[in-house]
């Protein structure tokens, strides 16, 4: 059986700066991981690196068993919100349609079926009322609830989602870990970056906890421990070092 996701000694450096150094892990299908650390630690480095964005420098990483270039159409990505254009022209429905197209290939147009996919995946986040709004227009958390949607429109088997809980609302946040722990039920995998410590231990039962290198990568009980959670977080707060972290 394969891994969902296999890293072997990687790095990735910008300009010279190494951001993540010799990371090695393993996830295995049906989890719902949280990359977690301080930051700057390389979280999303590590996401984008996974995804083939950003080059490496050296290392290897496997998704599902393949490269990248072979199952990039299983991949769901949702990226930080802060690097979305809101101003970008295009309606709530026409967001979730992109999310088909990786299926349908370049050249064939939406059809019905795929529109009423779209809305269904809509109705799954609750937003099927604003489908002909601008994406503009909505607040944070109906932007990022029409980006699930468009993730699940994906018919994935991997998410990769970069802080999707900032600046949203509490009920969208809580909409949104449902769902991601659905699909996690029904035997997906789903990759969170994540930065808010006093949830991690209720959402995810995986965390890949970084500072560059990697401190630790297991079930959440393993990992969420005052020694590890110490030895990540010390140079952003030096108080971990007396104190410990209380779990
Ligand atoms: P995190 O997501 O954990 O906050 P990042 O992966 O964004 O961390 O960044 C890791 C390190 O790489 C940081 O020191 C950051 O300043 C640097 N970095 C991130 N993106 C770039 C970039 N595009 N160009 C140069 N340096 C970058
Ligand atoms: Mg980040």
């Amino acid at each position: 059986m394969s891994y969902a996701v296999s890293v072997k000694n990687l790095h990735v450096s910008y300009y010279g700066n190494e951001a993540v150094r010799n990371v090695s892990f393993t996830i295995e299908k049906k989890n719902l991981v949280g990359i977690i650390g301080p930051n700057g630690a390389g979280k999303s480095t590590l996401l984008k690196s996974l995804l083939g964005l950003i080059p490496k420098d050296k290392g290897e990483v496997q998704l599902l068993g393949k490269n990248i270039q072979e199952v990039r159409k299983q991949i769901a990505y949702v990226p930080q919100r802060s690097n979305i254009d809101w101003d970008f022209p295009i309606t709530v429905i026409d967001t979730v349609l992109l999310g088909t197209y990786p299926a349908l290939g370049l050249l064939r147009r939406p059809r019905k079926k795929e529109k009423e996919w779209a809305y269904e995946c809509l109705k799954k986040v609750g937003m099927e009322s604003f489908s002909k709004r601008q994406i503009g227009e909505l607040s944070g958390g109906q932007q990022q609830r029409v980006f699930i949607a468009r993730a699940l429109a994906q018919k994935a088997e991997m998410f990769f989602l970069d802080e999707p809980f900032v600046g949203i609302d509490v009920t969208s946040e809580e909409m949104i870990v449902t769902l991601l722990k659905e699909l996690r039920d029904k035997g997906k995998t789903v990759l969170v970056v994540h930065h808010d410590l006093s949830k991690a231990t209720s959402y995810f039962n995986e965390l890949i906890l970084i500072n560059k290198e990697l401190v630790g990568c297991g079930a959440v009980e393993e990992i969420f421990r005052p020694e590890l959670m110490t030895k990540a977080y010390k140079s952003q707060f030096p108080m971990f070092q007396e104190i410990g972290v209380s779990v």
